[in-house]
């Protein structure tokens, strides 16, 4: 595995240091950013996205920690060498575009390779050549200010492409567009990852752009509160066996961008827990899973909750369906108990038997609670399934087909509606369970 292009660690900035009006922006930012990766830095207004864009960028020294860029401390190189650096190793797009006005697009997208000893007709050709691949060829003999918002940001993003540098940054490229021209922007950026193999780090609140990117970075209050694996596509950083896995909470995390991480654990099973209540008892019902989840109330207490009436501050369920999820409340959160155990002993060997213990138990319960008939080659194969796909070996989706495949060696040959139930239990389990909460 590669060295990470961009490593910061423990960046702390603050801003106005030593005066009055001092302000820490960023905290004890950890991150790897690997070549050729999409990395997105996302979170509110004031989190501190673009403070730390620009750090990487070279333009705002850490006030502690370092940040290196393929190694080295670019803050050490002297004036000269780092804004050569920020002109042929960074490319930039901005919000406000920031093209001059007084010059026509096509010398706005020539002029930052003069300081690249080209010749005029040389420089000129290479910007035609890139307006034309965005799709604003047509216009380059005009003034900015004659183009639409979406045609500007196309321009700038001929511009910030022109030295050919290895890694783009965008600060909110589409926060001035409307949908159509974002969508345009987005995939022309997609693309410069996608087909040119640059690294793109961009800065956005809008959860629609999450999809686009190997990986986001949460920022909350200039802290990195979570790093989230885009299951969707095909990593650059190697993801170590056992240390992430696709869960449905980084499913919902990505439709919830903004949730904490219990916040998700709760969604998950109450989603779970629920088939037909409304929204208002499933919002009284979250708030009574988050206690028992906690450790605040105890099952007898949730139960309790759950069977009172509406105007009592209950959830108005009758007493049986209270008794059932409170079960099997209790029953998943003892399970994930299992799987956090598990997937924090992997490393140790004398741990391998608990491992298998656990499997075992998980084992037995699916078994027992579907009503499978196994033999004893397929019992130690659902163990085996189970272990793998906790430690993340297997996905979502191979351990579903091989619990359905009638292959004799590999699979299992169960029912179709029985390996669905199977494994969105076990999914479940795994989001219950599974640490997915941002550590160095
Ligand atoms: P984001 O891009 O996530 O909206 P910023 O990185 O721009 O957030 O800002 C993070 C925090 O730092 C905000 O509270 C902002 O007010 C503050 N901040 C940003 N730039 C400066 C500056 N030049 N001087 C003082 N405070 C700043
Ligand atoms: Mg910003």
């Amino acid at each position: 595995m590669a060295k990470p292009l961009i490593t910061c660690r423990n960046l702390d900035i603050t801003y106005n240091r030593g005066k009055s009006n001092e302000f820490k922006a960023l905290a004890n930012v950890n991150t790897d950013i690997y070549e050729g990766e999409y990395i997105i830095l996302f979170g509110a207004s004031g989190s501190g996205k673009s403070t730390l864009m620009y750090a990487m960028q070279g333009s705002l020294p850490p006030s502690g920690g370092t940040m290196l860029i393929g190694g080295d401390d670019i803050y050490s190189y002297p004036p000269g060498e780092r804004v050569y650096f920020q002109r042929f190793v960074m490319g930039i797009i901005f919000q406000s575009f920031n093209l001059i006005g007084s010059l026509s697009v096509l010398d706005n997208v020539a002029l930052p390779q003069i300081f690249a000893n080209m010749d005029r007709a040389s420089r000129e050709r290479r910007a035609q050549m890139l307006l034309d691949r965005f799709g604003v060829g047509h216009v380059s003999h005009k003034l900015p200010s004659m183009l639409s918002g979406g045609q500007q940001q196309r321009v700038s993003v001929a511009r910030s492409m022109v030295n050919d540098p290895k890694i783009l940054l965008a600060d909110e490229p589409t926060g001035n567009l409307d949908s159509i021209s974002t969508q345009q922007v987005m995939d022309k950026i997609d693309e410069i990852n996608t087909f040119d193999k640059r690294t793109i780090i961009m800065v956005s609140h809008n959860a629609a752009h999450l999809q686009y990117a190997h990986r986001v970075y949460y920022l909350k209050d200039g802290l990195v509160v979570r790093e989230v694996v885009n299951p969707q596509r095909k990593q650059i950083k190697s993801v170590k066996e056992g240390e992430t896995i696709v869960t449905e909470l980084e499913q919902l995390a990505r439709l919830f961008p903004y949730d904490s991480v219990d916040m998700l654990r709760v969604k998950s099973m109450v989603n779970f827990l629920t088939q037909s209540l409304t929204f208002n008892q499933l919002v009284r019902l979250e708030h009574s899973v988050l206690l028992l989840m906690k450790g605040k109330i105890s099952e007898k207490d949730f139960i309790s909750v759950l069977g009172k009436k509406y105007e009592d501050g209950g959830v108005n369920l009758d007493r049986a369906t209270a008794e059932k999820m409170g079960k099997e409340a209790t029953r998943i959160i003892a399970q994930a108990d299992d799987i956090r155990r598990f997937r924090n002993h992997t490393k140790a060997d004398a741990a391998f038997f608990e491992q298998h213990k656990f499997a075992e138990r998980l084992k037995e319960y699916l078994v027992h609670s579907h009503n499978i008939h196994l033999d004893e080659k397929q019992q130690a194969r659902v163990s085996d399934l189970i272990a793998d796909r906790v430690t993340g070996v297997s996905n979502e989706t191979d351990f579903h087909t091989l619990l359905e495949s009638k292959d004799k060696r590999h699979g299992l040959g169960l029912q179709e509606d029985i390996s669905d139930d199977v494994t969105r239990y076990l999914e479940k389990l795994i989001a219950q369970g599974v640490d997915v909460s941002y550590k160095k």
